[in-house]
């Protein structure tokens, strides 16, 4: 699943349409459904902004285009006079030098405001991190924070990976309910995801340090690292019981 850093480096890459008409086509049948080549060819890119894991183009008109990539959705970024594409993408946007191409798009819509749904993004510059702690705040004191962190509402931007390396660095345990941690917690959480997504953002690179190593040695303590299914959707928690401070998880 793209997490918020990859879909910043792909607004990145698609900053190159911003200020140009582009020729648009929806090769798919599902997105030729939505008349998107109609509204939107030969309007002029305005903006191009990762929004949490929204992709928001913004064109001439006031007409926002949004795609959220889910699990298998792909922006690719080329020179327009590459070799001839295989397969069916969902949308092509075809500017005088490059094209963008964006291939099993299921969220593909086209509105007139912004997503406003979202909390504020982890990827700003600078995060509104009190924003997102007064959001944390309004949820159920019960709510363990592994799982709020992932909630879109709350923070934007925020996926499993980051999730679980944002809270060893920060040494908070993910079961942690809302109500037993302190502000300076939830800050200093937030704060760490922010730094370390910033950093994979710039660098390219993801050092993991708990997700996805259970059973390996923690590399501050040597202690194993466990894992275990939190939240509704039962997304994987990876965590150190020595070093990450908070409750234990409920028994199964
Ligand atoms: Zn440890």
């Amino acid at each position: 699943m793209p997490e918020g850093d990859s879909l910043h480096r792909t607004a990145r890459r698609l900053q190159v349409f911003v200020g140009q008409r582009v020729a648009v086509e929806t090769p798919h049948p599902r997105a030729a459904a939505e008349r998107l080549a109609e509204r939107l060819d030969g309007r002029r890119v305005e903006s191009v902004e990762a929004v949490g894991k929204n992709l928001l183009l913004g064109f001439e008109g006031g007409l926002v285009l949004r795609s959220h990539l889910r699990m298998r959705g792909r922006w690719q970024v080329r020179a327009r006079d590459s070799r001839p594409r295989t397969g069916t993408p969902w949308l092509v946007l075809r500017a005088a030098t490059h094209e963008a191409v964006l291939w099993n798009g299921p969220v593909l819509e086209l509105t007139t405001r912004a997503v406003r749904r979202l909390g504020p993004d982890i990827l700003a510059e600078p995060p509104d991190l009190a924003r997102m702690v007064e959001n944390l705040r309004r949820e159920h004191p019960g709510r363990e924070l592994g799982d709020a962190l992932l909630d879109q509402r709350l923070v934007a931007g925020i996926g499993n990976l980051w999730k679980a390396e944002a809270l060893w660095s920060a040494a908070v345990s993910p079961w942690l309910s809302l109500g037993q941690a302190t502000d300076e917690e939830l800050e200093r959480v937030l704060a760490e995801a922010a730094r370390l997504m910033r950093a994979s953002l710039d660098s390219g690179r993801r050092d993991r340090v708990v997700y996805r190593r259970a059973g390996r040695p923690c590399r501050s303590c040597g202690e194993p690292i466990r894992s275990r299914g939190q939240g509704d959707d039962n997304r994987t928690a990876y965590w150190c019981p020595r070093c990450q401070k908070g409750e234990e998880p409920p028994e199964a």
